[in-house]
């Protein structure tokens, strides 16, 4: 669909994405400035595995900051992206058929890792058809082959921020059952409402080399360089080890210019999140107006991130036939919920302009409800409404 997308854009296409994956905001200043004087030096070569100590030392400040714990340099590593982050954990604690909880809406990549490492994805859907995942259902679920459970909150897709009281739970459980808890924070400070980010350690008194719980982050959607490709785990050493065997034997270490970029994103001014986070909470209340004023539309109002996971089922339910139809139809580009394990929705991102939500969303309105105006400009085409 993407690809058919910037095809229609190259032709000069109106095309409005709200299928996107990040801000749009440029690299903080102090990230290209940092990155740029270690690319003068001109000396350019490998780093340690696991990460340049002054990165660790960096990220260490920003653990102690946002999560109340001060890591050891052995308990990080820097990787080519928190994606690459995940997968180095799972190639660490999978052994084949090892099961991995997903809690669907998921992440597409989750389960595909899982399974290139040979374990096996048990995807727990919440029973009571909403967004948020519930105890209950992830308790049926487990057994003697889970090995981990893996948590996104703020999530991708739904936007939705988990509440503390399952959190709690959820920690509380993986401690005392031994399994051990994957928490992807890379969304953590992009919350709406006032509302706090929960760190995970916030619900265990054990030391971070005694607990189940890791942590995945990056500089990716905070401050926006999804292109620079740095993210981190936080683990027990005794893992942090071992997922640093893994990375040698792959990608050897993160570039050491582009690991100078997210110190200087790390250590810069901060102000830069807050104002990333700003605008995407006001794109959050654009998106939310125009999507309740949307004969038939169910939406579970975001939290966090820059996603949001309406039910269109009223109008289709095969989410992938829904979006073909809204791409050839409107120029309009969205995700099918089917390929976050949820039929009968669509993700729609407002990480972009103001414009590209209204404009997204009046086509989509204009393509599948009849008591829309049945005609309108996309670009400067008029279109009349021939199929309702
Ligand atoms: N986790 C989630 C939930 C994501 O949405 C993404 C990026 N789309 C990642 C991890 C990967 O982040 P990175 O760019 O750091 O690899």
């Amino acid at each position: 669909m993407n690809e058919e997308a910037e095809r229609l854009r190259q032709r000069g296409e109106p095309v409005i994405h709200l299928g996107i994956g990040e801000p749009k905001n440029k690299a903080p200043i102090n990230a290209v400035l940092n990155s740029a004087a270690k690319l003068n030096t001109g000396d350019i070569k490998y780093s340690p595995t696991d990460g340049i100590l002054s990165l660790k030392g960096a990220i260490i400040d920003y653990t102690e900051e946002n999560y109340d714990r001060i890591p050891d340099p052995d308990n990080i590593i820097v990787s080519s992206g928190a994606k690459q982050s995940i997968f180095n954990v799972l190639y660490t604690l999978l052994n084949p058929q090892d099961e991995v909880i997903i809690l669907a809406p998921y992440w597409v990549s989750y389960p595909e890792m899982v399974k290139m490492v040979q374990g096996i994805p048990v995807i727990v859907t919440p029973e009571d058809g909403g967004l948020h995942p519930r105890m209950k259902d992830i308790l049926q679920a487990v057994g003697s082959a889970t090995k981990a459970i893996i948590v996104n909150s703020p999530n991708n897709p739904s936007g939705l921020v988990f509440s503390d009281e399952f959190l709690k739970e959820l920690v509380e459980f993986c401690e005392k059952k031994s399994i051990y808890l994957i928490v992807d924070d890379i969304y953590h400070k992009l919350v709406f409402d006032g509302r706090r980010p929960a760190p995970c350690y916030e619900f265990t008194e054990k030391e971070i080399d005694d607990s189940k719980i890791i942590v995945i982050n990056g500089i990716s959607k905070l401050y926006g360089m999804t292109g620079f490709r740095i993210g981190w785990a936080i683990a027990p050493e005794k893992l942090v080890r071992i997922m640093t065997n893994v990375q040698s034997q792959t990608t050897s270490c993160a570039s050491v210019i582009l690991q100078a970029a997210a110190e200087g994103a790390l250590t810069g001014i901060q102000s830069i999140v807050e104002s990333l986070r700003l605008t995407i909470e006001n794109n959050r209340n654009i998106i939310m107006k125009e999507l309740e004023a949307f004969n038939g539309v169910k939406v579970t109002k975001p939290g966090g991130t820059f996603y949001c996971l309406p039910d269109f089922s009223a109008y289709q339910k095969n989410s992938v036939e829904l979006s073909e139809l809204l791409l050839r139809k409107a120029l309009v580009v969205t995700v099918p919920g089917k390929e976050f394990g949820m039929e009968g929705r669509l993700r729609l991102s407002y990480a972009g302009s103001v414009n590209d939500i209204t404009e997204g969303i009046a086509r989509i309105k204009w393509v599948l409800d009849p008591e829309s105006p049945n005609e309108i400009y996309i670009g400067n085409r008029k279109c009349v409404r021939d199929w309702l």
